[in-house]
């Protein structure tokens, strides 16, 4: 079969398929676009409730957040695609102390929620000045700037 042959054969092939696999594409889509689950999980929408309270009902969601395997040093994300949804690594989330979950939480919500993208940059005592920092600080960060996080969760634009 010469090239020209081979090329008309494709043609045909794919006029006689075409819708098929524009269905197959388009469930192929939709899938990799899915989160695995459909249902957050119970523990971590306490967490989003408690970021709601915190921020004075700034941050509020209704992004599904579930807990995943993530690889390290990722500890969270946002999945900004068809269907927006947050993972949070379960053992990284397990080991944190209840301020960090909550930085942890807050932030993403920042992004899924607000539509926020970090804000990067030190303050003057070394550790991230704002939450929405791509590293999330040390616990001793997370104790002398907490008060400075609150503050920004209630005032971000969301
Ligand atoms: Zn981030």
């Amino acid at each position: 079969m010469n090239g020209q042959k081979m090329l008309i054969g494709l043609k045909k092939w794919y006029l006689r398929n075409r819708i098929s696999m524009l269905i197959f594409m388009l469930i192929t889509l939709v899938l990799i676009n899915t989160p695995n689950n459909f249902e957050s999980s119970v523990v971590l929408e306490n967490y989003v409730k408690k970021i709601e309270r915190l921020s004075k009902g700034n941050i509020k969601s209704k992004v599904q957040i579930n807990f995943a395997d993530l690889k390290y040093p990722v500890i969270g994300t946002c999945y900004d695609r068809a269907i927006k949804y947050i993972e949070i690594d379960k053992a990284a989330f397990d080991y944190f102390t209840e301020k960090k979950r909550l930085l942890i939480i807050a932030h993403e919500l920042g992004h899924c929620a607000c539509g926020l993208d970090h804000i990067n940059g030190y303050g003057t005592n070394g550790c991230p000045a704002h939450f929405m920092h791509e590293a999330a600080g040390d616990y001793s960060c997370i104790r002398r700037n907490w008060n400075r996080y609150v503050k920004q969760m209630k005032e971000l634009d969301c």
